[in-house]
This record gives structure tokens, sequence and C-alpha cells, in this order.
């Protein structure tokens, strides 16, 4: 899967789905109101940037990663940019040492961005960034350092670590499809 970065988000069409981090059996789904912005969508062959990110991005990124659960599906998204696949034996859902994963859920995050806009990455954005050197465009690293999943935002369903959520969103639940 590639865009480019900063390209207008296109990939799952049907709104935006947050998963309960808590539980992962609730989930509000809505249409968007913020524009959603393609940022690490990366495949081998395609250019992307690379260079050192600033002091503790990593970090600040890995945290948004580990809060947030966005239009998660079924099935693995596989870095190929690695030169050697992980073995099969290395399920995706145990972390490697630093914690980062050569393949993923197909799950996202999305980091609120300037003015009516939200930045739209996969899982394997950490991997990219941790292992591979990526470095994401200067206004993505910004938004990533402004945004705290934790707060002090008012949180509406506090296992959706996410402040742009519509007013009429309803929490439901998995059995309820
Ligand atoms: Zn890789």
């Amino acid at each position: 899967m590639f865009y480019e970065d900063l390209s207008p988000y296109a990939y799952w069409d049907e709104g935006d789905q947050f998963s309960d981090v808590t539980d992962g059996m609730r989930f509000v789904s809505f249409r968007p109101l913020y524009a959603r912005l393609n940022v690490g969508w990366l495949e081998a062959g395609r250019p992307w940037s690379s260079g050192p990110a600033p002091q503790d991005f990593t970090d600040r990124l890995l945290a948004i990663l580990g809060a947030q659960e966005v239009n998660a599906m079924l099935g693995l998204h596989a870095c190929d940019l690695c030169a050697t696949p992980l073995p099969d034996s290395h399920p995706w859902y145990v972390p490697r040492p630093g914690h980062l994963r050569a393949s993923a859920g197909t799950g996202e995050i999305r980091v609120p961005g300037p003015r009516g806009t939200a930045f739209a990455a996969p899982l394997l954005i950490g991997h990219y960034v941790a292992d591979h050197g990526y470095l994401p465009p200067r206004p993505f690293i910004d938004a990533v350092f402004a945004f705290d999943p934790y707060g002090p935002w008012p949180a509406r369903f506090p296992g959706i670590r996410f402040p742009w959520i519509p007013d009429d969103a309803v929490l439901r639940h998995v059995d309820e499809e």
C-alpha cells in the first residue's frame, strides 16, 4: 500500500472507526469532520524521505501507536522494506526488541493536525521510523509532539483517545453488528 505523504486519505472510505482500547469490543464509527492526510504509507520501490528524527520523536509516536486503534481489520500489514522478512514463527503481536513490529494489524492512528486536519498513518509507521530511518514530513512531526493521546481534552469515551469525536457518535458493541 503506497500513498504519498500529505495526500488525501482514501484507503478506507467508510469513515473512521475508533475501537475502545480498554477492551477492544466497543467502538465508535463516524464520518469525520476533519480532512485526513496520509503519512507513512511506505512501499518498496517508491520514494520516501529518510533522516534523523528529532529527539524523543520515536517515543512520542510509539505512545500514540499504543494508545489508539483506528480502522482495525483482520489481517496483517507486513513491511516490505525489510531485507529479510521475519520468520513466520514470530507472531506479529509479539513485540520485537524495542517494541517494534515489522508486521502489524491493519490498524491506523489519527493525529490532530493544523486547521481541521488529522494525519492518517498505518501502525507500521513506528517500525518505519525506528528501524528504517523514515523521516515523516515536518507538519506530522510537529503534530505528534503537540498531541497527548491521554488528554487534557475531554474524552466522552475514555478508552477512545482522540479529541475530535462528533457529538452524535454512539458507542457500540462489536456484537451489535
Ligand atoms: Zn521493515
